[in-house]
């Protein structure tokens, strides 16, 4: 019996592993995979969005809410966590923008940012690393600083003369984005609502779609059983999400039929694939990987 495949889902802020690819993660798990989702800051600059937890965040402070959230969401998709502790760098906001708090995940130099993600990578070991592109999903500056840090994890950990002190080498076999915000989805959705005579929250959205975008799409993985979990791993996240909301417009059965995947774009792969991929671990099916 050879040691089970694993997944690493890096992220930037609680909640974001329950809205980009929580579904994949936990058809994974149930497939016998190993999985670690990695959170790189606590959150803790992020908005009250969601009244109800306010009494709850002036109690216990939003750090800690949202700690208790994040292992709430974890327990639901049945995967492992751990935090790379940094700090919220918050989303700058204004003309000029403000710079970034001092310290902050975002403001750290790289090998400070990566080093403890380099150790997790060495430590966990995954066969498979995902993260977001290179503008990070949504221009937030911990967004994009995780793909900078996922990015370093992946390409130096398998260097033993990187970041000595984290642990032996280990070189992950494939590197993916999150790719589940196409603008060809949220146009399917939104076109399937306005023909069942729903409101769709996503017109002003898809009017500043640049339509050019480029589809990456180069794996579609079919997760629809576990739309269910992924939502109520979501909605784990009081502070961030309101159970009416947005994230909820499309009843699952619509989502079910018209969309039934979570997409990817394969960024680096040291196996042979072909494409279009179904799976995160085609090419290491097969035991002739190191495990
Ligand atoms: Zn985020």
């Amino acid at each position: 019996m050879t040691s089970p495949l694993r997944l690493m889902a890096v992220h930037a802020h609680p909640d974001d592993e329950s809205s980009k690819g929580a579904a994949t993660t936990a058809h994974y798990v149930n497939e016998g995979i190993d999985v670690m989702v990695v959170t790189c800051t606590g959150g803790e600059r992020g908005d009250v969005l969601h009244a109800v937890a306010q009494a709850e965040v002036d109690a216990l402070g939003l750090a800690e809410v949202r700690r208790r959230e994040m292992a709430e969401a974890a327990r639901i998709l049945g995967v492992r966590h751990a935090w790379l502790g940094f700090e919220d760098s918050g989303y700058p906001e204004g003309d000029p923008r403000p710079p970034l708090p001092h310290g902050c995940f975002a403001d750290l130099p790289l090998e400070v940012a990566a080093r403890p993600l380099v150790a997790l990578v060495r430590s966990f070991r995954p066969h498979v690393v995902t993260t977001y592109d290179e503008n990070g999903g949504y221009p937030h500056p911990d967004h994009i600083r995780c793909h900078e840090v996922a990015m370093e994890a992946f390409t130096r950990a398998g260097d033993a003369g990187a970041y000595r002190g984290t642990g032996d080498p280990w070189q992950p076999a494939k590197l993916y984005y999150n790719m589940s915000f196409t603008r060809d989805r949220v146009m399917t959705f939104h076109e399937a609502l306005i023909a069942a005579g729903m409101e769709s929250p996503y017109a002003d959205w898809l009017e500043d779609w640049d339509e050019g975008e480029e589809d990456r799409v180069t794996t579609r993985v079919r997760v629809d059983e576990y739309f269910a979990v992924r939502d109520e791993a979501l909605r784990a996240h009081r502070t961030q999400v309101d159970p009416e909301g947005m994230w909820f417009a499309v009843p699952l059965d619509m989502q079910r039929d018209l969309w039934p995947t979570e997409d990817f774009h394969l960024a680096i792969s040291h196996v042979p694939t072909e494409f279009p991929e179904d799976d995160l671990f085609a090419g290491l099916r097969e035991a002739s990987w190191e495990s």
